[in-house]
């Protein structure tokens, strides 16, 4: 992912996975960016439906996120001590986004 503002690429710091069980399974995990250049703050979604035999595609998308926002949803984030278990009752995982975000950053969906 590039960063918007700058061009530099950017690095994930987090990423919370968690599951939508419904008639079509998806995995959803939410995702803490920063670019290390300039300082600007992302939140990323990927979406993952290739868990349910109906769809089979990944989406994922960035926003520009609020820099004091981020910071304090990145300390409860930090917080979760699995953060690749979709099952996982932590604060953060129970609380999970969506945020409230700005300007799109990327879109991907393949
Ligand atoms: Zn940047
Ligand atoms: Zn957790």
């Amino acid at each position: 992912m590039i960063c918007k503002k700058c061009g530099n690429d950017l690095r994930c710091k987090v990423s919370l996975k968690t599951e939508d069980s419904g008639d079509r399974p998806i995995e959803i995990s939410y995702q803490w960016w920063y670019c290390e250049k300039c300082g600007a703050k992302y939140y990323g979604t990927l979406e993952d439906s290739s868990v349910n035999m109906f769809d089979d595609r990944v989406l994922h998308k960035g926003d520009e996120a609020d820099e004091a926002k981020w910071q304090e949803t990145l300390k409860l984030a930090l917080k979760c001590p699995d953060e690749g278990n979709s099952s996982c009752t932590c604060e953060a995982h129970k609380n999970a986004p969506p945020f409230s975000v700005g300007g799109a950053a990327w879109y991907t969906n393949d």
